[in-house]
């Protein structure tokens, strides 16, 4: 019972308003296009600027946009996980606000769809417009994120995909924190085929995604689904005590067998510090663990909604 809505396109916004009227314009198109039912459904992610009003005025004369305003920002994959939680579509698409992902593909995806797949995730071929280092820093993440997972998250996919229903009521049963969504839609399963593109410009604005949320992102990612980095203390452990110990035959011979001192005042002072740095570093590893199981253990909501533009009713209904 979705009041017949074919389609639903999550659009996660955070100060996007020099684009969000031009990305709402090119999905209208789109969508239209169609000829089938959907609905644009604009998530405000605590944005300080003019996006929510821009989008609640094209909702005043049109009944396909709704707009879910959050209390503040909650970033992006949080956004996401609203947006799904609300749509009521047979198919939910989540795409970014900034145009980098061509609206165009959605019709793509749809025919894979009818085509009788699950999910329809969108490959990126190419990036325009990104610099060096985010380029090589997101292939690097992709690659150390297979590395170190038992599931198959593809590699060089965004959040730009499809859903069917069966696949968005999954999701909505996931409640954790710290969340990387596209590997938690590869968890959930299901028939899953891709489409290729290039990844344009950002039409304007700035990315939101500064070094240090794209950290964030990548353990999330790889920590959310993998536990190999602890075995990291253990292999390595095994490596230096074993070092260890060849090094002290190699200093008992030395002092048994020939006259010879060994120095070791440089070598031990460099030696406690990259083993003191290494050690650190382990136990970082285990309190960002530590710390999510922290997050989990609260079970504070995800996040907290303003104000809903669409019918709320809808939403409880299809939840049930
Ligand atoms: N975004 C969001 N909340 C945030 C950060 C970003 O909803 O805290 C949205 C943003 O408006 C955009 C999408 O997430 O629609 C992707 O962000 P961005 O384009 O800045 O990332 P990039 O493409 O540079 O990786
Ligand atoms: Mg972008």
């Amino acid at each position: 019972m979705n009041g017949n809505i074919r389609y639903s396109i999550v659009i996660p916004m955070y100060n996007e308003e020099a684009v969000i009227e031009e990305t709402y314009r090119r999905l209208k198109k789109v969508m239209s296009s169609t000829e089938e039912t959907y609905e644009l459904l604009f998530v405000n992610d605590g944005s300080r600027d003019r996006s929510a009003e821009i989008i609640k005025r094209c909702a005043e004369w049109d009944d396909t946009v709704k707009l879910l305003d959050f209390s503040r920002n909650f970033g992006h994959q949080i956004a996401i996980t609203a947006g799904v939680d609300y749509a009521v579509g047979d198919a939910v698409i989540i795409i970014d606000a900034d145009l980098q992902d061509p609206p165009e593909l959605i019709l793509q995806m749809i025919e894979k769809w009818k085509e009788g797949y699950e999910v329809v995730y969108a490959k990126r071929v190419q990036r325009k417009g990104e610099t060096w280092f985010k380029k090589a820093t997101a292939s690097l993440f992709y690659r150390v994120l297979r590395a170190s997972t038992d599931i198959s998250i593809p590699v060089d996919t965004g959040d730009f995909r499809l859903m069917d229903r069966k696949v968005s009521n999954e999701m909505k049963r996931i409640t954790e924190n710290n969340r990387f969504v596209r590997g938690l839609v590869s968890w959930v399963g299901f028939r899953q085929t891709a489409v290729e593109y290039i990844r344009d410009e950002r039409m304007a604005g700035e990315t939101k995604y500064p070094l240090k949320r794209m950290l964030k992102l990548s353990l999330d990612g790889i920590l959310s689904f993998s536990y190999k980095p602890l075995k990291l203390a253990v292999y390595s452990g095994l490596a230096v005590s074993g070092s260890g110990f060849l090094y002290l035959l190699y200093v008992l011979y030395m002092s048994m067998f020939t006259d010879a001192t060994i120095k070791g005042w440089p070598s031990l002072v460099s030696i406690m510090l990259i083993f003191n740095g290494f050690m650190l570093l382990i136990l970082g590893i285990l309190g960002e663990y530590v710390g999510r199981i922290y997050d989990e253990s609260k079970g504070r909501p995800l996040y907290v909604v303003r104000e809903y533009t669409g019918d709320a009713a809808s939403r409880y209904k299809e939840a049930q």
